[in-house]
């Protein structure tokens, strides 16, 4: 017998063995003024593995040339998203914050704007995933510059015949960050111009009815300041009643605090 039901789709958790690895950085692309696509390039690479679309790993910033793991793994790290990797390359994006060459730009921004080529890094995880398995319905995406890579690796994962809605936080109009997705997916950019982090998600979400909710199983995948997670779940959850299993909801960063830890 054929089902008329749509097929579901299911968030499965896959542990990964967690290795360190060495790095060096060997090309940086500015996509606008304020966010950088670099490549990574190591033997150590071999073997790299994210089957998530929102996986990430931890990048640590030695200072000079580190000649041992353990010098290498004690220098400060942040997480960051895997966009694309080969057998002996890694490429991420970063949101570039504050004034690099003032320094107040935190450690992870500072390093990807300006550390000379040749630099070398250390690359700790994905130590776990969370898997997309099966075929949403439809697509609901939002998130701030830190998540364009995610979003941009869903978008990657979708069918020719997905549907859904992209939703992208930048300051206006010359830092929009440009996302492949199918026809029927809608990708908008929404301009926080002067406005904290989040300001013009927060407002576009809280605008977004019941009635908006597209019919079926949707997955729905939203992060940014940490001030988004309230808005966030207000949406996903209580007004289009998401299955909280079917549904992430991160802050990726917090306003005012270094090296923010996301609650998992
Ligand atoms: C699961 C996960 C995946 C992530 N993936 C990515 C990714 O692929 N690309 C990416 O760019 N970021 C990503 N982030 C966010 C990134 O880890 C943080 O932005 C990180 O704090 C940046 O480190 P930093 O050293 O530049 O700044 P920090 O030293 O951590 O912070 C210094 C100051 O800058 C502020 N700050 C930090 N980030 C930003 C920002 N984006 N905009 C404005 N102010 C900021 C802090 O509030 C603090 O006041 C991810 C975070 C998580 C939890």
């Amino acid at each position: 017998m054929t089902s008329t039901t749509s097929p579901a789709f299911t968030l499965e958790p896959r542990g990964l063995e967690l290795r360190f690895r060495r790095v060096v950085l060997s090309a940086r692309e500015w996509l606008t003024r304020s966010y950088v696509r670099v490549r990574l390039e190591g033997a150590d690479l071999a073997g790299f593995a994210s089957p998530g679309a929102d996986d990430h790993l931890r990048i640590f910033f030695p200072d000079g040339d580190p000649q041992t793991a353990e010098e290498l793994r004690a220098a400060p790290s942040r997480e960051y998203t895997p966009l694309a990797w080969g057998e002996n390359w890694l490429e991420l994006e970063f949101a570039i914050h504050g004034d690099p060459s003032a320094r107040t730009a935190g450690i992870a921004a500072a390093w990807a704007a300006t550390a000379p080529l040749g630099s070398i890094a250390g690359i700790g995880g994905p130590r776990g995933s969370k898997v997309l398995v099966g075929r949403p319905d439809a697509w609901f995406l939002a998130g701030d510059e830190t998540a364009v890579p995610a979003i941009r690796r869903f978008a990657e994962a979708m069918d020719a015949d997905a549907v859904g809605r992209i939703l992208v936080e930048v300051t206006d109009a010359a830092h929009e960050l440009a996302i492949d997705a199918p026809a029927d997916v809608v990708v908008e950019q929404v301009h926080r111009g002067d406005r904290p982090a989040g300001a013009a998600l927060t407002e576009r979400l809280e605008a977004t009815p019941p009635a908006d909710r597209p019919a079926g199983a949707v997955f729905g995948f939203i992060a940014a300041e940490q001030s988004i997670v309230k808005p966030g779940r207000a949406l996903l959850l209580d007004r289009w009643q998401l299955d909280a299993d079917s549904a992430i909801v991160k802050g990726y960063w917090k306003a005012g605090e270094t090296e923010y830890h996301a609650p998992h």
